[in-house]
């Protein structure tokens, strides 16, 4: 009888199972771990020949981000050309500090120009700019808006972009929110798209009319509209101060205000949802989100990049501070401890750790992050604006089978807290005094999904 010339067994390195051939060098790994091996050797004597050439010391602390990146994941045919076009153009330049993602663009611009897209593996640049997102060096992507000017830009017309171009540059000085300043630009793009008669400084008031009717019929909210109505004007007042136009078309427009109210949720909503949070068998992750929305009013963006501190057997919710614009300043504190009582909540608090722990050791990390929500798969990012809002709905669901929005429940929360006239609660979530008398007087108004 002929002896088995292959016999099952596990890859010692990724744990599956494949058939292997006595005759292997490595009998230990399946092919693809093998391939991998081979792959990561190349690329570690690249590191050793990058040592020498690679003289600046910001160039050598950007190549090590990029190859950590590479060894946290599976190494691909291409990148080992890929990370030998990389030590040339690092030991040809010297860099400047990186600070944000339009430099990381720039360069990727720059990289993708002179070597082409031949490694078909990405871009080497975004990814040392998604490790300096991780280390905090640089804000996340989608929190920048430098890299969408040019975009927007290119959208206008000949004739108006010079306009446009130092309009933007005035409102960039004026101490504004970089998203205000992209929504004014925005919101230009959109009007001037949208078939004028005559181009962007010699519309009139009739076009406006018509543009505003055109927004109505399309179904867009009366706040949206008003919106666009307060930017437009706002840039024709310029316009006019500038000498450009000689009148502002806004003014003789007027669109008001639309009825001041909060939509909330409804008692008998309420009440399904803190049985939900209290229930022990519901999901402690989806419970834990519905608590910190409907009693801390936490905002989707303070969910995103909240972090967890779990020491001294306190759950402590750290929350990020960024650099505030419009001398805003935070009212609330950084810190919250989560309350030991009650019972329930205790131990709401210990389920939602343990599977927080469960669901951390099996994300990638190359730097410890513990952000509260944590992504599926993965690094642990923050969450997205749209992850944080399906999984808002996805608890929502759970909890009385409806889709409910982030803003609804944060609201609801305002509610709850003033519902015996007393808004002095509403300050310790961090709300200006405004917004809290706001809730003292505004008529409330049930929240109802829409019937699909
Ligand atoms: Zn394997």
């Amino acid at each position: 009888m002929n002896k088995k010339a292959k016999r099952d067994t596990k890859c010692c390195k990724c744990h599956e199972k494949f058939e292997v051939a006595y005759y292997r060098q490595d009998p230990c790994l399946c092919k693809k771990c093998t391939r991998n091996k081979r792959l990561s050797n190349k690329v570690k004597e690249l590191e050793e020949i990058a040592k020498p050439k690679i003289t600046n010391q910001y160039c050598q602390y950007l190549f090590n981000l990029y190859l950590q990146h590479l060894h946290q994941y599976k190494i691909k045919p291409g990148q080992v050309q890929q990370t030998s076009d990389l030590i040339e153009v690092f030991s040809k330049n010297n860099f400047k500090r990186i600070s944000s993602w339009e430099r990381i663009i720039h360069e990727s611009k720059k990289f993708k120009k002179k070597y082409g897209e031949k490694h078909s593996c990405g871009c080497p640049f975004s990814k040392i700019g998604n490790i300096l997102t991780e280390l905090g060096v640089i804000s996340p992507k989608r929190e920048e808006c430098g890299h969408y000017y040019p975009r927007l830009f290119d959208q206008l017309s000949t004739n108006s972009v010079k306009i446009v171009k130092s309009f933007i540059e005035r409102q960039k000085q004026s101490n504004l929110s970089p998203h205000t300043v992209i929504r004014r630009l925005e919101i230009l793009v959109q009007f001037e798209k949208w078939p004028l008669s005559s181009n962007l400084l010699s519309v009139g008031t009739l076009d406006l009319q018509n543009y505003f009717n055109a927004l109505k019929s399309k179904g867009y909210t009366h706040s949206y509209i008003l919106q666009v109505y307060i930017n437009l004007s706002t840039f024709y007042r310029w316009a006019k101060s500038e000498k450009k136009v000689f009148i502002n078309p806004c003014d003789s427009i007027e669109i008001k205000n639309g009825p001041k109210q909060i939509v909330v949720c409804s008692e008998s909503q309420c009440k399904k949802m803190f049985q939900f949070i209290k229930n022990p068998n519901s999901d402690p992750e989806q419970a834990m989100l519905l608590a910190l929305i409907l009693v801390w009013g936490l905002r989707g963006e303070d969910l995103s990049f909240a972090q967890t501190d779990f020491n001294e057997k306190r759950f402590k919710i750290i929350l990020r501070r960024k650099k505030l614009t419009n001398a805003k300043y935070y009212n609330r504190e950084q810190i919250l401890e989560l309350p030991i009582s009650p019972q329930w909540f205790y131990q709401l608090q210990k389920k939602f750790i343990k599977r927080w722990h469960i669901q951390y050791g099996q994300l990638k990390n190359i730097f410890p992050k513990y952000y509260l929500m944590l992504p599926r798969y993965r690094s642990a990012w923050p969450l997205s604006k749209s992850t944080i809002t399906h999984r808002v709905y996805e608890a929502t669901l759970a909890a009385i089978g409806e889709k409910i929005p982030l803003r609804v429940l944060r609201k609801t929360c305002g509610h709850l807290h003033t519902i015996h006239n007393d808004s002095s609660l509403l300050s310790r979530l961090g709300w200006s005094h405004h917004y809290c008398f706001n809730y003292t007087w505004v008529p409330k108004v049930y929240f109802s999904s829409p019937k699909s």
